[in-house]
């Protein structure tokens, strides 16, 4: 089965192994095609993103793989780039600028007028105090919000893949709502139905279920079934962070997003394609 996955972190931003050490995992692996997707740089302090001053070291650094492992695997250079409202600079001339093979876009910040709510990481706390700090508890409203920014990225942005776009469920675990309310169901309609239009390919992404962070994919088995439906594009990713992570439950994915409709799936070489599944 062919191998790839085009969402993954490194030591240039809070990945664990090296580029290098990415690649020569992905080879072991029997992958034919690994894309690098570091933290895009934000315009504030922080410790998960490429720095300002590490992007042509992280461009140089790409480039060397791909010459060095061309007989091997072939590698592609992408930025996971955060859409804040307000804050990101525009997304697309960024990545013309640094010469990107392709697009990766998520939300990670939610925009509110008070802060930001940082709906990933590892912990539950520092989902809670944002939803009562920036959103005054109100979860429809921070939910709300953080689909009209992903609503709002796919449109403005138009990135090649769309990042997992239902994350704000990771650390709600059924405590503030639940995935079958309409209003939820709703939103979630909304974004797939945006990804339709602007022709956007859907990452299912593994990550939440094998680090235990989350009991489905991101997005869930529903939705996923709702992406066939609509026909919408899909590719599966691991957004490993680790090198023994490259080609986590790449297989299982696979399988499942058959059970679910998808007929195939779609990965990048030079130009997106489709190969069956
Ligand atoms: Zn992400
Ligand atoms: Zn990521």
């Amino acid at each position: 089965m062919l191998k790839f996955n085009y969402h993954s972190h490194s030591t240039f931003c809070d990945g664990k192994n090296t580029l290098e050490e990415m690649v020569t995992s992905a080879i072991d692996k029997g992958m034919k095609y690994f894309g690098f997707s570091a933290h895009s740089p934000v315009p504030f302090e922080n410790d998960f993103g490429l720095q300002q001053e590490e992007i042509s070291n992280y461009l140089n650094e790409t480039k060397r793989l791909k010459a060095k492992y061309e007989d091997k695997i072939k590698l592609f250079t992408s930025m996971e780039f955060d859409y804040i409202p307000t804050m990101s600079e525009d997304i697309r001339e960024r990545a013309i600028k640094y010469q990107l093979d392709y697009i990766i876009s998520s939300v990670h910040l939610v925009y509110s007028p008070k802060g930001l709510w940082f709906i990933d990481g590892s912990k539950q706390e520092s989902y809670d105090n944002g939803l009562k700090n920036c959103f005054d508890g109100d979860i429809k409203k921070a939910v709300g919000a953080f689909y009209s920014q992903t609503i709002e990225m796919i449109q403005g942005a138009k990135p090649d893949i769309v990042g997992h776009f239902d994350k704000v469920k990771m650390h709600n675990k059924d405590r503030f709502f639940k995935e079958d309310e309409p209003w939820y169901r709703d939103l979630v309609m909304q974004t797939i139905e945006t990804m339709k239009e602007n022709d956007s390919i859907c990452e299912i992404n593994t990550r939440g279920l094998y680090k235990g962070r989350s009991n489905d994919y991101f997005p869930q088995t529903n939705w996923i079934k709702a992406l066939a439906k609509e026909k919408v594009r899909v590719t599966i990713s691991t957004d490993c962070h680790k090198a023994d992570e490259v080609d986590k439950l790449f297989i299982e994915c696979s399988e499942h997003l058959k059970e679910c409709g998808h007929k195939e799936i779609w990965y990048f070489d030079e130009i997106w394609k489709s190969t069956p599944l």
